[in-house]
């Protein structure tokens, strides 16, 4: 009698702890109604019906196939500003503190959200995005536009500043894609090596053909050739032209910014 009271006694704590188990396990589920992933701005009304090429090296890259439209299409749109922050005096930028080289990619600092300027949006049918430039080579960029606009051509920015956060999202798209970081790198810069992160790279396109953006059919468009033959006069320069030292791909849509001091020491040791 004893053994079967302690065996009941045993039954009944065992059933109050499966109990006990159930009914936490019921309201943890319940609680957790909120995805862990939330829907990116491919969802939202806003996105672009077009879709965006594939690009290379530094962006996305110079195998042919599989574009993957949603890349930019996720980009945050506004860069984040730290707005309580003074504007820094000085001229030296934050230095890139990563290992030298990532398959090519050379490291970038990010930079200070409060130089950031506008230099207009990346438009494609109903989408519209704001792209943002360091202040320096915001002016010159708009004097650019000014003189491309003079020419009758309609030139937009695709992607200017980019976070290293942002970035950090495009990349692990593209690790999962690809299966590795070391495959990611063929095809986007990893984060932290963007030139993108400093303010002075800037992807351009046609706003009149957008089945251009971000290819290397861009090359063949005469927004290219005004490009080639006159960006030179607002001190940008192509990052990654043919056969370019770091062995990214050939790129003819983005540009980096030169004309400054801050700005020439971001991209020495790339032009070196
Ligand atoms: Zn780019």
């Amino acid at each position: 009698m004893k053994g079967f009271r302690k065996f009941l006694g045993y039954f009944q704590f065992v059933a109050i702890s499966l109990l006990t188990t159930a009914v936490v396990v019921w309201l943890a589920a319940k609680l957790q109604l909120v995805p862990s992933d939330p829907p990116l701005s491919q969802n939202s009304p806003s996105s672009p019906t077009v879709s965006t090429p594939a690009p290379s090296g530094d962006d996305r890259s110079s195998r042919p196939v599989s574009p993957q439209p949603d890349l930019y299409e996720n980009l945050p749109s506004l860069p984040q500003q730290s707005s309580p922050q003074p504007v820094v005096p000085t001229t030296v930028p934050r230095v890139a503190t990563a290992p030298k080289n990532f398959h090519g990619h050379l490291p970038y600092a990010e930079d200070e959200g409060s130089r950031l300027v506008s230099v207009g949006e990346f438009v494609r049918g109903t989408y519209r995005r704001q792209e943002y430039l360091d202040q320096e080579a915001a002016t010159a960029f708009n004097q650019l536009l000014a003189a491309a606009t003079k020419a009758n051509l309609t030139l937009q920015p695709i992607s200017g500043f980019r976070s290293v956060d942002d970035q950090t999202e495009l990349f692990e798209k593209q690790v999962q894609k690809y299966g590795s970081r070391e495959a990611a790198a063929k095809l986007s810069a990893p984060p932290g090596y963007s030139e993108h992160h400093t303010g002075y790279a800037i992807d351009i396109s046609d706003r009149d053909q957008p089945e251009k953006d971000l290819k290397l059919a861009f090359e063949k468009t005469t927004a290219y050739r005004w490009l080639s033959a006159n960006a030179g006069n607002y001190d940008f320069e192509l990052s990654f032209p043919p056969n370019n030292t770091q062995g990214v791909s050939f790129e003819p849509w983005h540009w980096r910014y030169i004309g400054t001091q801050r700005a020439a020491v971001q991209f020495a040791s790339a032009r070196s």
